[in-house]
């Protein structure tokens, strides 16, 4: 047996209430505009569009209640709340009846985004990593089981900056239901547990600055907060 050269990755791990269990964290999938209003604020048909993904590292998950640094090379860092859907059970091709099968539970999420990279990327047509997979960016609430909630298909979802509520619907108005992000998902990639999807997030999205205090939730799901400071310092010059 070989040794390490360092100590590998630690397992990401997400509390589940009710148990003194950890949710391991595989991979994060991100659905692209799934409510109409938000759609129409990108700039974008939300009648036309199949549902798109994008990823982030399972190391971007932060527990909700952090305080974050804001992050660098972007002048416009923004909030995306989300319902988020931990998946319990491996799956290929799993037909729209029988994807809530493997959903192990729920999370309330915020999306963080560096918008003018996200922006930038979309319009010239290079990957959105940059704007979306860094840091720090994927928070998560503790992981209610659908033992304990069911399959919650209706619920506010909000968020409020400061104690101004910016995004307030409903987790109903999604465009594509999460049986149907699980099946289309699916057809692509295996679907393996341990894998979290932020189904997207309603109209109202703007930026945050360091000091700020971002509040929030989704009713049954769970509450929201996220605490904003100054950049992390810049790096001393390496000497040589
Ligand atoms: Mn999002």
């Amino acid at each position: 047996m070989s040794s390490w050269v360092f100590p590998p990755l630690p397992t990401v791990a997400v509390p589940i209430t009710g148990s003194d269990a950890l949710f391991p964290v595989r991979r994060v999938f991100c659905v692209g505009r799934n409510y109409a209003a938000h759609a129409r604020e990108m700039g974008r048909d939300p009648e036309r569009e199949a549902p798109f993904f994008f990823t982030k590292p399972a190391d971007a998950v932060i527990p909700d209640g952090s305080t974050v640094p804001y992050p660098p090379e972007t002048a416009n860092f923004q909030y995306e709340m989300e319902l988020v859907v931990a998946i319990g059970r491996d799956g290929i091709d799993i037909p729209v009846e029988h994807a809530l099968h493997h959903v192990f539970g729920y999370a309330i999420g915020n999306d963080l985004t560096r918008r003018d990279l996200q922006l930038e990327a979309r319009d010239k047509g290079r990957p959105w990593d940059w704007g979306k997979a860094f840091d720090n960016s994927a928070v998560i609430g503790p992981i209610r089981p659908v033992s304990e909630i069911g399959h919650p298909e209706k619920g506010r979802i909000w968020l409020a900056v400061n104690d101004v509520v910016k995004q307030d619907q409903d987790i109903a108005d999604l465009i594509w239901s999460v049986p149907e992000i699980i099946a289309i998902l699916s057809r692509s990639m295996a679907v393996k547990a341990g894998d979290l999807i932020y189904t997207g997030t309603p109209a109202g999205v703007g930026p945050i600055q360091a000091g700020d205090r971002v509040t929030g939730g989704i009713d049954g799901i769970g509450t929201h907060t996220l605490s904003i400071t100054e950049a992390r310092p810049a790096k001393a010059p390496v000497a040589s």
